[in-house]
């Protein structure tokens, strides 16, 4: 599949990994907007959050947890971070396979987007 992250997952396009298991994968953001920036993905290719069904709730549960060890990892888990998923044109996504960012290392600006 003609998949950017698909194809970091499957190692055909290099990236920084800082976590992998059989479900979800998680390496730095080429363009980092604080620093710390990771992408947490899920190893099955998911278009966005709107191609979710109930079956998938675990799976983007796991993601979070993940996300909050790699936090942890990071040394950011007690200065705090935050979480994001946009989803779709206006939610502002570029990559068409679901990913959460986890930002930190800064403090995030008080308003959404
Ligand atoms: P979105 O705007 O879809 O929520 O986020 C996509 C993110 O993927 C952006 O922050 C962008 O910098 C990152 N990104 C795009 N292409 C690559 C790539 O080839 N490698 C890495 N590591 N990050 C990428
Ligand atoms: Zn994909």
């Amino acid at each position: 599949m003609d998949c950017i992250f698909c194809k970091i997952v499957n190692g055909e396009i290099p990236s920084d990994i800082v976590y992998r298991d059989e479900e979800v994968f998680a390496f730095r953001d080429i363009n980092p907007q604080a620093p710390v920036h990771i992408l947490v993905v899920p190893v099955r290719h998911i278009a966005s959050l709107a191609e979710l069904t109930e079956t998938d709730a675990p799976l983007v549960g796991h993601m979070v947890h993940v996300a909050s060890q790699v936090a942890r990892q990071e040394g950011i888990a007690e200065r705090g971070y935050r979480l994001a998923i946009s989803c779709g044109r206006e939610g502002g996504q570029a990559v068409p396979h679901l990913h959460l960012h986890l930002l930190g290392g800064r403090q995030m600006a008080d308003a959404m987007g």
